[in-house]
């Protein structure tokens, strides 16, 4: 077995004990995504020959270049978009995407629209927000989720997923990832996009649904 398989298997049943461990969650983990931008072809093949299918990237381009070709050897592959989109490359975005977590401002939601407009299927849509309210970092802050929820919901027509987060560095996760938690809770939405290699044990006891592992699982990025 590969040390990517091992790896994944052990991550596999912690993340089932870890699940089992709080029976009061109505929602378990339903994504492992392996998060892949800057790792080596080979343990990304790995991955796929272990079995992995469900795979998250950071930059549009960079993950096109990459996936577009596997689509075909792979047909049940699942893209996951979890770095902040640009409005130039939502078309690029949801063509190769199943999934785009960083819906995150009205310009963005108006660009897909119309690509939809224009016949395009959108991807499956989670909004990001900036938990932490941090200035460098992308998402909604979370004062202004409900209204720019409604936005997406009414008038733009999206059904929306959940919510994702990145915690600030320097503060608990953990109180990030209650705090995201009650506010999908607040608002309806069933997913919940966090926890990264240091944090997804925190995030799955607080009700992530979706959780999104790079290092721990392939190791230190080129
Ligand atoms: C890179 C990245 C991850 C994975 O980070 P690791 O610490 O390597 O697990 C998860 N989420 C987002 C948004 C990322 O950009």
């Amino acid at each position: 077995m590969s040390e990517i398989a091992e790896t994944l298997k052990l991550m596999r049943e912690q993340i089932d004990a870890l699940c089992d461990r709080c029976p009061n969650l109505d929602k378990t983990v339903r994504s492992l995504i392996a998060v892949s931008k800057q790792q080596p072809e080979e343990k990304i093949q790995a991955a796929l020959d272990a079995g992995q299918r469900v795979f998250g990237e950071n930059k549009v381009q960079e993950a096109y270049a990459h996936w577009q070709g596997k689509r075909k050897m792979y047909p049940d592959l699942e893209l996951h978009l979890i770095g902040p989109l640009q409005t130039n490359k939502a078309k690029l975005a949801c063509l190769l995407f199943d999934v785009i977590h960083t819906l995150d401002r009205e310009k963005l939601a108006k660009a897909l629209v119309k690509l939809r407009d224009q016949g395009i299927a959108l991807p499956r849509l989670f909004i990001q927000v900036n938990t932490g309210e941090e200035e460098q970092k992308a998402g909604i802050l979370p004062q202004d989720l409900p209204l720019f929820l409604e936005f997406c919901q009414k008038d733009c027509g999206f059904k929306i997923e959940g919510l994702m987060c990145i915690p600030p560095q320097e503060e608990p996760a953990g109180l990030h990832f209650t705090f995201l938690k009650t506010l999908a809770d607040r608002y309806g939405l069933d997913e919940l996009s966090m926890g990264m290699s240091e944090d997804y044990d925190k995030a799955i006891v607080c009700g992530a649904t979706h959780i999104r592992v790079g290092s721990a699982l392939f190791g230190g990025r080129v």
